[in-house]
């Protein structure tokens, strides 16, 4: 679905827009004109899905060089591997997550304690996949676009959100560091760590976004800056954000 001709939503579970099916975090094709990019592939189950729908916004499959992970939790990485073979497309991510995925260590992102939680079903597994690390700060190139990486660890390890200025608009892809209404996902795991999600949202705050893009709920593309400044006034209280999870259980 695209949102304009820069931004589309290709794959989107029961806490999104039910585009694709219930296990997927919400999927964005980033249109660069000469190249597109997705920034994260879904649970797995809804590869050809994906792929419809990029074809029904009107791209190629071959326009898709770039997936661009923001975490490997399974709802946004689970699908990659398949994703990235179907559509001949090179995968990225943080280096602690580009390591992990490489190595399918599951224990990285705590997925077997989400898994015995009943986060994801009993049977999925992490397989290994080529990722090419990032560090904080790096550029990607898509097409005439940047999108810019940046370390928001405090959901789990290895979590990045990308930005990028496009046609005067500054878009956040946020993945699961911040949701609609400055709403945050710590977790009661082994990576999520509070004094790291405080360093991202104030990160965050500082980057003023006009569009936010995240994995789950709702989206914006206008005045995304407003939901960053509520989750910085509990930080500025010493507070934790509203937790995203109690809307979903
Ligand atoms: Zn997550």
């Amino acid at each position: 679905m695209r949102l304009n001709n820069r931004i589309s939503i290709v794959a989107s579970g029961t806490d999104g827009i039910g585009l694709s099916k219930e296990a997927d975090a919400t999927v964005y094709l980033v249109n660069g004109k000469s190249e597109c990019a997705l920034v994260d592939a879904g649970f797995g189950n809804t590869t050809e899905l994906i792929c419809d729908e990029i074809q029904r916004d009107g791209y190629q499959l071959s326009d898709v060089k770039k997936i661009i992970l923001t975490h490997g939790h399974a709802d946004h990485a689970g699908g990659v591997l398949e994703l990235a073979k179907r559509i001949g497309a090179k995968v990225y991510a943080m280096e602690s997550t580009a390591l992990a995925m490489e190595n399918a260590d599951m224990e990285f992102f705590s997925m077997n304690a989400a898994k015995k939680a009943g986060m994801f079903p009993d049977d999925f597994i992490l397989k290994a996949c080529e990722v090419y690390p990032l560090a904080d700060g790096q550029q990607i190139k898509v097409g005439d676009l940047c999108l810019n990486a940046m370390v928001t660890e405090g959901h789990c390890a290895g979590h990045m959100s990308y930005w990028g200025d496009m046609d005067g608009v500054r878009y956040l892809f946020s993945g699961d560091a911040i949701f609609y209404h400055g709403k945050i996902s710590v977790l009661a795991t082994a990576d999520s760590n509070i004094p790291m999600y405080m360093r991202t949202i104030k990160r965050l705050y500082q980057l003023k976004p006009d569009a936010l893009l995240p994995g789950h709920g709702c989206f914006t593309l206008s005045g995304a800056d407003k939901h960053i400044k509520k989750a910085m006034g509990y930080v500025k209280r010493l507070e934790l954000p509203k937790n995203y999870n109690e809307d979903l259980y």
